[in-house]
């Protein structure tokens, strides 16, 4: 746990949440060996065929059952965390699980259910005056790129030493409405995905972050130079497949031949053991443009929500364990 600026307790919000089987899945005959016995606790039923070499039950804030909506999933897992930002403190929320788990799937929606709450906050407060951007990036091979942008060259990341780190050049959309929303998410989706031959391929290898900046102050004080403006991000972030992070682990050879080694997913490993035992030391950042980008929505005052997804398929067996470790290193 750690203690936030403030004062107050704070430690990472981990929740799991199980999808159902694929219709493929079925076709296929697959078993679905994991279920949610409540609200907290996930449970392996086939501990038979696997012996007893790791335990069988897990138990975080919250897990969520195939059947929830993400809906659901929003308002009990991230809800809280989101839309700290009207308050003015920065928050992440993170998506996390092998390629094919459901990330896109709980992250798209859960910005939906997100901007939605926030546009609700601002038509209730009228008296202050608000603006909300929005703007999207890739993280992939350590290289950051704008997905509102057709341009394709790299964004260069610079320290500004009061505003932190920056993506010079980066494009910030100001978020209109919710049609607006639709249509930013489909561009940056559509250009996550432009040159690829396998469309899956590049999403489950790269980092896509949604950002959402909102500023506010009191209408009363607008234009009379003494207004203080509240200023606090929000991000989206839809990790790559984390199956890369245990072939990493174990590429040392391969690392020489060229082989992509996901250096974001491994940082951001460390960066969140460290968070969730008390920042006390140093903790590594720089060592990934992902860290790199999220520092000040990652430690100090600010708010993580981490949503971990599954496949409740039996021969995915491995992968989920490897998830669920680390979500419990997380919490
Ligand atoms: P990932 O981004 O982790 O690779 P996706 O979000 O693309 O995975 O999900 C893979 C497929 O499973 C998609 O077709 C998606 O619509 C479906 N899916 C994922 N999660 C759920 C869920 N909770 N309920 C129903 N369908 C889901
Ligand atoms: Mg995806």
């Amino acid at each position: 746990k750690m203690q936030g600026v403030s004062g107050r307790e704070e430690k990472i919000l981990v929740s799991i949440r199980l999808r159902p089987l694929s219709e493929k899945e079925i076709a296929a005959n697959e078993s679905a060996d994991w279920e949610c016995i409540n609200d907290t606790t996930i449970l392996y039923r086939n501990t038979l065929r696997e012996g007893s070499t790791f335990p069988s039950a897990y138990t975080f804030d919250r897990v969520f059952r195939g059947d929830c909506d993400t809906r659901q999933v929003y308002e009990e897992g991230a809800k809280e965390i989101a839309l700290s930002v009207v308050g003015g403190v920065n928050s992440t929320i993170f998506a996390y699980g092998q390629t094919s788990s459901g990330k896109t799937y709980t992250m798209i929606g859960i910005t939906e259910n997100a901007v939605a709450d926030i546009f609700d906050y601002i038509k209730k407060h009228e008296e202050r005056a608000f603006v909300l951007k929005f703007s999207a990036i890739e993280i992939y091979n350590e290289i950051v790129r704008d997905l509102l942008s057709t341009d394709n060259t790299p964004l260069r990341l610079r320290d500004d030493p009061e505003r932190g780190p920056i993506l010079e050049k980066l494009t910030e959309e100001i978020l209109q409405d919710w049609g607006h929303l639709k249509e930013l998410i489909a561009f940056s989706e559509a250009q996550r995905q432009v040159g690829e031959t396998y469309l899956n391929e590049k999403s489950s290898r790269s980092h896509q972050i949604i950002r959402l900046t909102m500023e506010s102050s009191a209408r009363e004080f607008l234009g009379k130079g003494n207004s203080a403006t509240l200023v606090a991000s929000v991000n989206f972030v839809d990790l790559a497949g984390s199956e890369r992070a245990s072939q990493a682990a174990s590429a040392g050879v391969r690392l020489k031949e060229g082989c992509h080694i996901n250096r974001s997913l491994l940082t951001l490993g460390t960066v969140i053991r460290k968070l969730s035992k008390g920042r006390h030391g140093h903790i590594n950042y720089r060592d990934s443009k992902l860290t790199r980008i999220l520092q000040p929505c990652l430690g100090g005052n600010a708010r993580t929500a981490i949503i971990c997804t599954l496949s409740p398929a039996r021969s995915h067996v491995e992968q989920t364990r490897n998830t669920l470790l680390f979500a419990c290193c997380a919490k």
